[in-house]
């Protein structure tokens, strides 16, 4: 007879992965599909949050080889579409986790590595169909010429900001989309310990950004929300140079300096209409839920706290067997409970400050002499849900 998995989990990002670790350790059988062999590239700011980092150290998924390939944060440097410029430093995170920086070519490559080993089944290839059956899910996915199909009682649909699970299953989780390009820089001066970010009219509402990886070299990206991009007389490529060219930037630069593996991808912004996270056997984590947080455009954490809780839900559900979208709502009221307060305001503060890049500068110069501006972005990295997970 053919093995019917208790779930398969379509994309193996942070949200999937996340969720295959916690469901293996709670003894279900797990196969993880990515259309991508693993490591792989995925296009990001590469910057995990104190709450993000401080999971998954819960989780026991950070060790001496991950922190070889990280660089710690604590200051901030911002910088108005003017002249104002400000610095602030996370002095709360004394007890708590700093800033990670981590290519996510190694993060992702890391968690996929301690899914594995804790005995989650992966398969590379592309999903393309999912059929319903009265007591389980197919799933068809493809590499090349050849097809396969898998079988479950649930899928996580885990593969990103154009998933393909939520299609299938007639989900539309998002309101709203950003857009953003990344690339890696060699040779520039930078502060290791400082993320650095810069508005400017060209690219509002959103911001450009130097996350160090040490202190010549670092993740630069620039990104901003779709419906303005659309609008916008630039390309994200011009912008970027546009953006490297100013006086500013260019006197920190060597004469050999590089900027590599610039990529662009979108992003599924937050919050997301609760409602539409789950169907019958189908549950959306991470980007395909639609949960990067409007303010820091940042959806790594996210990913890791709805890839767990619904690694929690379907343990719990397995009991019973009990897979309908009104049993499975469980997870969208919990991640709600979890998540919405945070997105709301996320929302409203980056709505406020999009306003008008007058209003960005007005709040850097303020910076300059109190931290009162940045009382906001505190509170986001600060991680205050934690105790609610
Ligand atoms: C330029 C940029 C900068 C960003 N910077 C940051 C940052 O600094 N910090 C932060 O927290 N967040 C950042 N984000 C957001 C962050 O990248 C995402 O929120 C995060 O990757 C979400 O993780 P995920 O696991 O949900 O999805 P992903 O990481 O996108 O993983 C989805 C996986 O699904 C696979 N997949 C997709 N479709 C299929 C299919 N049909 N079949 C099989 N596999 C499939 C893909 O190959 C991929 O591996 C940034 C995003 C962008 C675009």
């Amino acid at each position: 007879m053919e093995k019917i998995y208790d779930v398969i989990i379509c994309g193996a990002g942070p949200g999937g992965s996340i969720a295959a670790i916690c469901l293996k350790r709670k003894g279900l059988s797990v196969l993880l599909i990515d259309s991508k062999d693993f490591p792989r590239d995925k296009v990001c700011g590469d910057q995990i949050t104190p709450l993000g980092v401080q999971l998954l150290k819960e989780l026991k998924l950070v060790d001496s080889e991950l922190l070889k390939s990280t660089n710690e944060i604590d200051k901030v440097l911002i910088k108005g579409p003017e002249k104002a410029q400000a610095n602030f430093q996370f002095d709360f995170l004394k007890n708590q986790s700093k800033i990670y920086i981590i290519p996510r070519l190694i993060l992702d490559n890391h968690l996929v590595k301690n899914a594995e080993k804790s005995g989650v089944e992966r398969h590379t290839s592309h999903i393309y169909e999912m059929e319903y059956s009265e007591d389980h899910v197919s799933i068809k996915s493809r590499t090349g010429n050849s097809t396969f199909e898998f079988k479950s009682k649930i899928v996580i649909g885990a593969d990103g900001s154009s998933s393909t699970i939520a299609r299938l299953s007639k989900l539309v989780p998002g309101k709203d989309r950003g857009i953003a390009i990344r690339g890696y820089i060699k040779g520039i001066n930078l502060k290791a310990d400082t993320l650095e970010g810069y508005f400017d009219k060209k690219w509002s509402p959103g911001y450009a950004w130097f996350f160090p990886l040490s202190k010549d070299s670092g993740n630069i990206g620039l990104g901003m929300t779709l419906k303005h991009y659309k609008k916008s007389n630039y390309k994200l490529r011009q912008l970027l140079d546009v953006f490297i060219e100013q006086p500013f930037i260019k006197s920190r630069l060597t004469s050999d300096y590089k900027v590599e593996n610039i990529g662009t991808w979108p992003l599924n912004i937050g919050p997301p209409k609760w409602n539409q996270l789950v169907e019958d056997r189908v549950i959306l984590v991470g980007d395909a839920a639609s949960l990067i947080n409007p303010f820091t455009g940042g959806g790594i954490e996210t990913a890791i706290i709805s890839g767990k809780l619904a690694a929690d839900v379907i343990a719990d559900k397995i009991k019973t067997n009990n897979f309908t979208k009104a049993s499975l709502s469980e997870y969208a009221r919990k991640l709600k409970k979890i998540l919405s307060k945070e997105q709301t305001l996320s929302l409203y503060a980056s709505k406020f400050v999009g306003l008008s890049p007058w209003i960005v500068e007005k709040l850097v110069k303020i910076g300059e002499k109190s931290d009162l501006p940045f009382i906001f972005m505190k509170y986001v990295y600060k991680g205050i849900r934690i105790k609610r997970i």
